[in-house]
């Protein structure tokens, strides 16, 4: 082979040496050109000199826009970069150092870089800069750290509402919608002697007594339209059968959907105070009673002078007796009023029903009634031998109250007329006077508690605005009501309607 034909050859395969390098290099080029993870390569001066397209793609800004910019423009963390980049110049290489860059469109990205330093003869040429998105990964960290935090809270809130409930001195009890137990705190379990384990699951009904079962319904339709109860008086029983009376506090429990899906109770024990109100008011009632004795013979007494004076043409006698009678019906009006209050509780507090006549009643009220009051014919029309099934005393305070009404509110010398009237199975009993008649707008408000009309006319009769309200509270417990028809300056009738035996 001669010199040239071996140049040739050399030639030749330098020639395919080329060719193989630059294709490697090709291959190389397009490997981290498109590569699938970020990379990127910064100066000395920490300026941007090349980045791959899932770096741009990643961060969203175009070629021209992140070449030649200053890497740290694309950090959220002035910091971070810094210490990246000094740490860099001092030769460590840095792997999976987490930072945040800020893309394009204003957006954090939480990422990993490794990087180190490509040198030549000891000089900086550029960063080798790896990026691996992790965004998401923080992102849902943060989600679970938040609701760990949110539970954490929750917790702690539910072990202090625990430990309320726990410690609270009412009872505290919940169920369900069908009546089972789901929650006794200690108190319940002090107040009705059964433990917790003796009654989550069982059913509440077991603590009811028969006789306020249909109160309790009517209670439990009010709660499941979503309504809360408050301090409502019932009773119940405890483990050793003793009834108690207790003040109950009901709430629906609402899910995060909004349905109720149970009820909770607060429960006081009041039967010592239920105890206490009924001996004051049997007090009261007891002195109001014993006070009325003296009074109705002192009246009488004075009514004997009083006929004597005229007798004997004593006009100073006549006039400071009349006075006397005057000051002495006041006094008894006031006793029957402050003995209406005392009732007005006790009315709440027992009701015994019995069967009896209502004519004998009617008759002995208007009696007792006309010993203070001859001012009033007191008329007795048509109430034959009907029967009923009420509580007496009760039934015979409405009479007294709204013929005393009917007497105190119209001129003396005018007629009151009791009548009766049977009509479908029912009887309607109507007390009608001749006096000053109520107005439309008063007519609507005479049953509230204290309720006075306060006018010219009503100012100097004594009163405390109890009377009706108590009527009409004894009939509602006897599922009845009372009804007013009046015209101002007329009269007025006052009426309802009883069931007959
Ligand atoms: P009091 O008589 O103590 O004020 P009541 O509750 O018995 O209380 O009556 C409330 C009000 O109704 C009275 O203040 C009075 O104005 C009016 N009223 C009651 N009965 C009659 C009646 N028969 N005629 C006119 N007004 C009456």
């Amino acid at each position: 082979m001669n010199d040239i034909q071996q140049l040739h050859n050399t030639l030749a395969q330098a020639q395919i040496r080329i060719t193989e390098l630059e294709l490697r290099n090709e291959e190389l080029t397009d490997f981290i050109e498109n590569a699938a993870i970020p990379l990127h390569w910064v100066d000395k001066h920490g300026k941007v000199i090349w980045a791959n397209q899932a770096e741009l793609d990643a961060l969203g800004y175009t070629r021209e826009e992140y070449i030649g910019a200053p890497i740290a423009t694309f950090h959220a963390d002035e910091y971070a970069i810094g210490d990246i980049l000094s740490r860099l110049a001092t030769n460590e290489t840095l792997n999976n150092y987490q930072a945040r860059l800020r893309c394009k469109d204003g957006s954090i990205k939480h990422v990993l870089i490794s990087s180190n330093v490509r040198r030549s003869d000891g000089e900086f040429v550029h960063t080798r800069c790896f990026t691996r998105d992790i965004t998401q990964i923080v992102l849902e960290q943060e989600r679970m750290s938040d609701l760990i935090r949110q539970l954490e809270e929750s917790e702690t809130r539910l072990r202090m509402a625990t430990d309320i409930v726990e410690s609270s001195y009412d009872a505290i009890i919940s169920k369900t919608l069908d009546n089972t137990i789901t929650s006794w705190n200690k108190a319940a379990g002090q107040l009705f002697g059964y433990s917790a384990e003796e009654m989550i699951g069982k059913s509440s009904l077991l603590l009811v007594p028969q006789e306020v079962l249909e109160q309790e319904k009517q209670m439990y339709a009010r709660l499941e339209r979503g309504e809360r109860i408050d301090h409502f008086e019932t009773k119940r029983n405890t483990k050793s059968n003793q009834v108690l009376d207790v003040s109950m506090t009901l709430s629906p429990i609402i899910d995060v959907t909004g349905n109720i899906t149970g009820i909770s109770k607060i429960i006081r024990d009041i039967t010592e105070r239920k105890l206490d109100q009924q001996r004051k008011n049997d007090f009261v009632a007891m002195v109001s009673h014993e006070l009325k004795t003296p009074l109705t013979s002192i009246l009488s007494y004075i009514q004997m002078l009083h006929t004597k004076a005229k007798r004997s043409g004593d006009d100073f006698g006549i006039q400071t007796l009349a006075r006397t009678e005057a000051q002495t019906k006041r006094m008894t009006q006031m006793i029957n009023d402050f003995l209406d209050i005392a009732r007005l509780e006790d009315a709440r507090i027992r009701l015994v029903k019995t069967e009896f006549e209502l004519e004998p009643l009617i008759r002995e009220v208007i009696a007792e009634i006309q010993v203070v009051y001859a001012s009033h014919p007191i008329l007795l029309d048509a109430c034959p031998e009907i029967k009923v099934y009420a509580d007496r005393g009760k039934i015979g305070q409405v009479f007294t109250n709204l013929i005393s009404n009917a007497i105190k509110y119209s001129p003396a010398g005018s007629d009151i007329l009791i009548s009766c009237a049977l009509k479908d199975g029912k009887v309607e009993v109507a007390v009608t006077d001749h006096g000053l008649g109520i107005s439309k707008e008063n007519q609507e408000k005479l049953f509230e508690r204290f309720y006075r009309v306060e006018d010219d006319r009503t100012r100097n009769i004594s009163g405390f605005g109890i009377g009706l309200y108590l009527v009409s509270e004894i009939l509602r417990d006897h599922d009845a009501a009372i009804h007013v028809k009046s015209a101002m300056d007329q009269g007025s009738t006052f009426s309802f309607t009883i069931a007959v035996l």
